[in-house]
């Protein structure tokens, strides 16, 4: 099924995961994870691909996997970058012969090394999602509630973003943020932009402390001054850091509901235990919701 056919009748929920390293080592590892996440009835599971087309096979399989074995939606990343009009041809095919129907259209991290010619014949994400315009695809794009690392504002970005939906973009996953109010900002500027289309937020869980340094490089996502003093607080408590980030996923995940998001998008790093834990509390916060309403009736016949 279409996913904006899906985000036309509920509030989505899916999860982020990405091919093993080496080739197909591993890949049984993440079909065990994809089993796992069925079990928290997922809306649909995207699957990265490597910014140069490194794991083109694994993305179609994986994808695969996730749509014909496990019977869940799957969104396949793909990305222009270095590729040429056939690397995507023959790509488009496969996935078409395994029934993919949904795909982010991105253009890829450029290498440090990058020459002019690196992004030739697909120069921006806009330039894939034009050229697969006819294929029978449901195409979303990336955005960003902090801007583009290479955009000099906002609003520069936000012109693209628009571009994105003029050429075929029918809904948009947000890069990680760990302020909400990142995202609000950018779902308001999109609105008066004229951008029209859902816009998902992207929710990484900070688990580890290693990781922190990288972030900010890795993904433009800034972490608040007080969550980021807590994160230090339990540097040398690996198992209370995790559980700590984990409830600071909860407390954004219950604000962006309460606020209307469209849906939540997981980048759970191919740990389906995390998506459990947040999916557990999440739950407990529904059924304490359900319950108070429930009272809430039954004491005031509302
Ligand atoms: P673009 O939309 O091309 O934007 C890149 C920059 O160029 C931005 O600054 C933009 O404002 C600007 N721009 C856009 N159009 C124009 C134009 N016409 N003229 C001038 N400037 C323009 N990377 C991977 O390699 N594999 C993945 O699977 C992957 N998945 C991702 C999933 C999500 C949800 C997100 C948010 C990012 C993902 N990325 C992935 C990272 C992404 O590839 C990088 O952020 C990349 O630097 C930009 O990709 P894009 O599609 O947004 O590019």
């Amino acid at each position: 099924m279409k996913i904006d056919e899906i985000l036309k009748k509920k509030r989505t929920l899916s999860f982020e995961v990405f091919p093993p390293k080496k080739g197909s080592l591993g890949i049984e590892k993440i079909f065990k994870t994809i089993d796992e996440l069925k079990a928290l009835n997922p809306d649909y599971i995207s699957v990265t691909y490597g910014a140069g087309g490194s794991n083109r096979n694994s993305n179609v399989e994986i994808a695969s996997y996730i749509k014909n074995q496990a019977k869940i939606e799957a969104l396949a990343h793909l990305t222009g970058g270095p590729s040429s009009y056939s690397d995507i041809d023959e790509i488009v095919k496969k996935l078409h012969s395994e029934g993919i129907e949904n795909i982010l259209a991105l253009r890829g991290d450029k290498p440090i090394d990058f020459n002019d010619d690196y992004c030739k014949t697909f120069k921006h994400a806009t330039d894939l999602m034009e050229y697969l315009k006819d294929e029978d695809f449901t195409l979303a794009g990336a955005c960003y509630p902090e801007g583009h690392n290479e955009c000099e504002s906002l609003y520069e970005d936000l012109a693209h973003m628009k571009e994105k939906e003029q050429a075929g973009a029918k809904f948009f996953v947000t890069q990680v943020f760990y302020d909400n109010e990142y995202y609000y900002r950018l779902v308001s500027e999109a609105r008066k932009a004229g951008i029209k289309s859902p816009i998902i937020p992207g929710i990484m869980p900070l688990v580890s402390h290693k990781s922190i340094p990288s972030i900010k490089n890795m993904c433009g996502a800034s972490i608040p001054l007080d969550f980021r003093n807590m994160l230090e607080v339990y540097k040398d408590d690996p198992e209370l850091l995790e559980e700590f980030g984990i409830n600071y996923a909860v407390y954004q995940i219950e604000d962006l509901i309460a606020k209307g998001a469209p849906g939540i998008h997981l980048y759970i790093m191919n740990r389906a235990s995390i998506a459990k834990k947040i999916y557990e509390r999440l739950e407990n916060v529904f059924s304490k919701l359900f319950w108070y309403i429930s009272y809430c009736i039954f004491l005031f016949g509302i």
